[in-house]
């Protein structure tokens, strides 16, 4: 198998070094972009097995970049953001990128999410119908659910939703997608059914409520289920 092929868009020059290194270090090919024009253009001809993508960039905004990318390009999409965009991080997600890192970020944080959405992208769609995360482990045809090999009765919202998460385990889910996903586009700011149905879910599947193994909380942004 070859390297898989990263393209980083990034303007700031000791954020490409700083990854460089890295990158080359665990065997990544990186393609680099220091403008959104640049990246848009060396993508099709190297289409990337994953694109890092900078939202803060000199020449064009980086959600339109974000959505330009998404008319073609399938693979995932990880964004890199400063601190004071909590709002772009909500967009870039509903705007269709995979997972977001706030700078500063560690180098061992940003390849372990690049593990996960690699790993998602090659998984075949929708042909296991079981999954196992840990000691929570379920059966999709069947409709059950295990935690620690003891079976767990969910109600259809909270079967839903898990199964939602589950499906993009790893990856940061917004509010509003999951609303979306679970109750239907005409409550996607219902925020309080989220809030209910999760703390009940967390109350069948984890030991400990108030500190989810499963089920991670992405502090006003959404839920994240864990990818292990
Ligand atoms: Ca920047």
């Amino acid at each position: 198998m070859t390297a898989p092929l990263v393209l980083l868009i990034e303007d700031e020059l000791p954020i490409r070094r700083f990854l460089r290194s890295s990158f080359s270090a665990q065997e990544y090919r990186l393609v680099e972009a220091e403008t959104a024009e640049l990246g848009l253009r060396v993508a099709p001809q190297q289409p990337p097995d994953i694109v890092v993508l900078d939202l803060g960039l000199p020449d064009m905004d980086g959600q339109q970049l974000l959505q330009l990318l998404r008319e073609w390009y399938r693979g995932p999409i990880l964004v890199l953001s400063a601190r004071d965009q909590e709002q772009q991080k909500i967009l870039a997600l509903d705007h269709g990128a995979d997972d977001y890192l706030t700078k500063p970020f560690s180098t061992g944080e940003l390849l372990a999410r690049m593990r996960v959405a690699l790993r998602h992208a090659a998984r075949p769609g929708g042909e296991s119908t079981t999954f196992a995360i840990g000691g929570l482990k379920g059966d999709l045809a069947a409709r059950r659910v295990f935690v620690d090999e003891k079976e767990v009765h969910l109600t259809p919202l909270e079967y839903k939703l898990l199964t939602t998460l589950v499906r993009h385990a790893g990856r940061v889910l917004t509010h509003r997608f999951l609303l979306k996903e679970v109750w239907g586009p005409h409550h996607v700011h219902e925020n309080h059914y989220l809030r209910v149905f999760m703390a009940s879910l967390r109350r069948k599947i984890e030991q400990d409520s108030a500190q989810p193994r499963y089920l991670l909380t992405e502090p006003g942004v959404g839920y994240r289920m864990a990818a292990e």
